[in-house]
């Protein structure tokens, strides 16, 4: 629940109220941003995160500072549209490369491309490539989460290295997969800058609070079984380990009879722009699984709302370890689908150019 307190009310008054909630085992914050950009300005206001019954919320209605409490429903208070009124940014810091990169509202489209699982050959002419065409951060997986044990796995820890030495010929932060708790202490050696949780582990409570407790930032991806609300609860793991950097990625569904790899979830990017403050990601090459469709699904995406748009790209598609059917390899290609997404977002949503 959120309470806001009446104009004028005195620190004493509000600090009782704060007493009785952590007596009810709950857990306050204040809110800085209501009170830094609502035009309430002056009404204190604080978030309140735990079981929070009928009862607290008529006890604390009733107690003379406070004005209103508004009770969350349906999303988890971490992410919730209504916590502080407004959409929120993510800034990825990228101390390797060449300046932070910030994602979410009032910003223009961020791109994440690169490889789908990162190779010896490619790599770094694919994350060349996609920075060319406008990409603000490269994507590659070192450790992949495939169907069969009999498939690639990722070169793993040298995965990772390579990575991390293309980032620095590149100079884009890079997003990568982690897939176990057991390799989280490996990502923060190679300083990755946006974790990802995959698809596949949309729920392992135990790696999202691991990533989470990191407080590096956090691609969420939702679980391709799970509908909205268990992903935002799934989601809220990170958040509740004092994480704010969370950025939502949908990435298509299992559907019941569709033309593509998944069904596609972007009706969600509309849904989730009213309902949660963190910024929301279209994932356009796993959900269609398709290089035709990559162009297309990205302007619906980009003039539907999304914050940004991942894909896969490379530059010997034939050569891929994972996925080279659907990675991007024109460039010239590549360089017009993400001027045309940016103009898409710019015109639907504002936010400029990059
Ligand atoms: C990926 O991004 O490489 C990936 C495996 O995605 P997902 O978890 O959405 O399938
Ligand atoms: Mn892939």
């Amino acid at each position: 629940m959120i309470i806001q307190y009446n104009i004028g009310a005195s620190e004493a008054e509000i600090e009782a109220v704060r007493t009785r909630l952590r007596e009810w085992g709950l857990r306050v914050q204040f809110n800085p941003g209501t009170r830094a950009e609502s035009p309430e300005a002056q009404i204190p206001v604080d978030n309140v995160f735990g079981v929070v019954t009928d009862a607290h919320r008529h006890e604390v209605a009733a107690m003379d500072c406070v004005r209103t409490v508004i009770p969350i429903e349906g999303v988890p208070q971490n992410l919730s549209l209504v916590r502080r009124g407004h959409r929120h940014t993510v800034t990825i810091p990228n101390p390797h490369g060449s300046g932070p990169v910030t994602i979410g509202a009032g910003r223009p489209l961020a791109v994440m491309a690169g490889v789908c699982a990162v190779d010896r050959e490619y790599t770094l002419a694919s994350h060349q490539m996609a920075k060319r065409a406008g990409a603000d951060l490269n994507r590659g997986g070192a450790y992949k989460p495939r169907t069969s044990p009999y498939d690639f796995q990722g070169l793993k820890e040298d995965g990772l290295k390579l990575l991390c030495d293309v980032r620095a010929e590149v100079g884009l932060p890079v997003v990568t997969e982690c897939l176990d708790v057991r390799d989280v202490d490996l990502f923060m050696k190679y300083d990755v800058d946006v974790l990802q949780t995959g698809t596949r582990n949309a729920q392992n409570f135990e790696l999202l609070i691991e990533v989470g407790r990191t407080g590096k930032p956090v691609l969420y991806k939702r679980g391709f079984s799970n509908s909205i609300e268990e992903s935002l609860k799934a989601a809220n793991y990170v958040m509740e380990q004092g994480n704010d950097n969370l950025i939502f990625c949908l990435r298509g569904v299992k559907g019941i009879g569709h033309s593509f790899r998944n069904q596609g979830d972007m009706d969600e990017i509309v849904s989730l722009s009213h309902r949660i403050d963190r910024p929301i990601v279209y994932d356009v090459s796993h959900s269609s699984g398709r290089k035709s469709a990559v162009a297309g699904i990205g302007n619906m995406a980009a003039a539907g709302g999304a914050d940004g748009i991942l894909l896969d790209v490379h530059v010997s598609p034939e050569h891929a370890l994972v996925d080279g059917f659907q990675a991007i390899d024109d460039e010239a290609e590549l360089t017009r689908m993400i001027a045309t997404w940016r103009k898409l977002r710019e015109l639907t949503q504002g936010g400029g150019a990059r």
